[in-house]
């Protein structure tokens, strides 16, 4: 059977790369390629942003709700599609079929949401110091503003970031991750059938040091919002602070649940479960250690081992699999090297900790360490995949305090019935994303989502209107009428 090749969209049209380059896409539970995908040159990219530039003044000139009834009718086709998208998402990323419908679905939302801020989005009027003046804020667009987004929500991730862009007025070009650029391509697809005109959108499939550094190093481009790991987030701010580009940087974490020795057991574990192993592991907000207090430690630790043994792990297309594989051979690697090291440093494999024979696949055990210690590299260093390590605390405050030893601060949460430790929990903790009773994992695309301390550039919110303060820039207006 002949293998599919994909193209991008530049400047209204759905062209190769100019060199003839394309990235080969890898279903990850079986090695198969899915597709040959155009591999952006530099001279490609600037012909993207280019384009993005020419079709922004008609854009952002175009009423609000104009432009949210394309993003309505956006929403309403991926609504239309979502078995295939789901299907697209799994065979590319690996994540089991019901994770990426839930994700499609959040992306339908997001799409619906912001199709309502294009009713909204305003500025305020503020008494003035002079009689008869009218002194107003408005919101403007920022320009043409770059995504990047990961590999790990390929659906989700560029569409809490284009939603909004298009929403506010802002042209985009888009560059996913190389490891998953058929449900990128298909995304693009369902905004022009919406309705979206040529050049508002531009898809640049491409290596990250072609065509991420081309957008990172452009003095044509107004915004910059990228997800990804901190080293390459911290690579991008320094390009794009000399054009003094509005840059949004959400990255890496190495997230916390804590559980009191109150706690429900059961729930305790399922917290953990679904924050650790769910989306195998390969989630930003991922639940990475549990710091737990030494009075249920015992117990949730051989509760935790035997649900990660309990787990089934396999294809996500199958039926009844609760785990995917690891994205690629390189992060099953990575995951594999930190529990050497885990092992090297002193913490106790309690369940995993090996691959999974499998034909071609990239499968991982779901894997739980006890007795980890603060300092040590696997509680210290994102791994982004399905390793938790349990850490021994002597009370509350030892918890918070191990929590809070990290450069990270993501999202972290707590398992208790003692409101008072929960709320001195939200109070105390360094994090953007506090759940109480919850896992790591999961939050609303209404509500204002970001990171503290390394896990962000601490500038701009994402998601709900939180996403205007980023995507708009503010005019002052003063009219004296007297
Ligand atoms: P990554 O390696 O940092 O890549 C992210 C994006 O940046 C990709 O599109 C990548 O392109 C591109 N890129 C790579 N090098 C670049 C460069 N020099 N200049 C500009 N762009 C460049 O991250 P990933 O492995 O895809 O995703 C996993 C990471 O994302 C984890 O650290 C995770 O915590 C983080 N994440 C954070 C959030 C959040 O909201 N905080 C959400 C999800 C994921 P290529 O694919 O072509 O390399
Ligand atoms: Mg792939």
């Amino acid at each position: 059977m002949s293998i599919p090749t994909f193209k991008n969209y530049i400047a209204g049209e759905w062209v190769g790369a100019s060199d003839g380059n394309t990235i080969e896409n890898i279903n990850p539970a079986t090695g198969e390629v899915i597709g040959y995908f155009a591999s952006a040159t530099v001279e490609d990219t600037r012909r993207a942003i280019a384009a993005a530039k020419e079709a922004l003044p008609k854009w952002a000139a175009m009423p609000g709700p104009s432009r949210g009834a394309i993003l309505d009718k956006a929403s309403q086709l991926i609504a239309a599609r979502t078995e295939e998208l789901a299907e697209t998402l799994t065979r590319e990323e690996g994540k089991t079929l019901a994770e990426a419908r839930a994700e499609v679905i959040r992306a339908r939302d997001i799409f619906k949401y912001y199709a309502g801020e294009g009713f909204r989005a305003g500025g305020d009027v503020i008494p003035a110091s002079t009689s008869e003046t009218l002194l107003f804020t408005k919101r403007e667009p920022l320009g043409v503003v770059a995504i990047i987004t990961p590999w790990n929500f390929p659906i989700a991730i560029p569409a809490w970031k284009i939603a909004p862009a298009l929403a506010y007025g802002n042209t985009v070009v888009f560059k996913p991750a190389s490891l998953v650029p058929h449900t990128a391509v298909k995304l693009v697809e369902i905004l022009l059938e919406a309705g979206l005109p040529p050049g508002v959108i531009n898809l640049v499939i491409g290596s990250g040091s072609a065509v991420g550094n081309a957008l990172a190093e452009s003095k044509e481009i107004a915004g910059l919002s990228f997800t990804g790991s901190y080293a390459v987030g911290l690579k991008i701010y320094e390009k794009t602070a000399r054009n003094l580009v509005r840059t949004q940087l959400e990255m890496g974490g190495k997230n916390p649940t804590i559980v009191l020795n109150d706690a429900d057991l059961a729930l305790a574990v399922e917290i953990a479960v679904r924050g650790g192993f769910g989306l195998t592991g390969q989630a930003c907000t991922a639940t990475s250690r549990v710091i737990v207090e030494e009075g249920i430690a015992d117990a949730f630790a051989s509760a935790l081992a035997e649900a990660a043994r309990n787990l089934k792990v396999g294809s996500g297309l199958e039926s009844g699999v609760q785990m995917g594989p690891a994205v690629s051979a390189e992060q099953l690697h990575t995951d594999l090297d930190y529990i050497q090291i885990g092992k090297q440093e002193g913490a106790r494999l309690l369940a995993g900790g090996a691959p999974i024979e499998s034909p071609a696949g990239f499968f991982i055990q779901p894997t739980v360490f006890d007795d980890v210690q603060p300092e040590m590299r696997i509680a210290q260093e994102e791994i982004f995949g399905p390793v938790i390590g349990i850490i021994r605390a002597r009370d509350f405050d030892d918890a918070i305090a191990k929590a809070n030893a990290i450069g990270f601060g993501l999202s972290a949460s707590i398992v208790t019935n003692d409101l008072r430790k929960a709320m001195r929990f939200a109070d105390r903790i360094e994090a953007g994303v506090v759940k109480v009773n919850e896992p790591t994992t999961g939050v609303a695309l209404q509500a204002p989502f970001g990171g503290f301390k390394g896990s962000s550039a601490n500038t701009f919110k994402e998601q709900g209107r939180a996403a205007m303060e980023f995507y708009t820039r503010t005019k002052t207006v003063y009219v004296k009428y007297g």
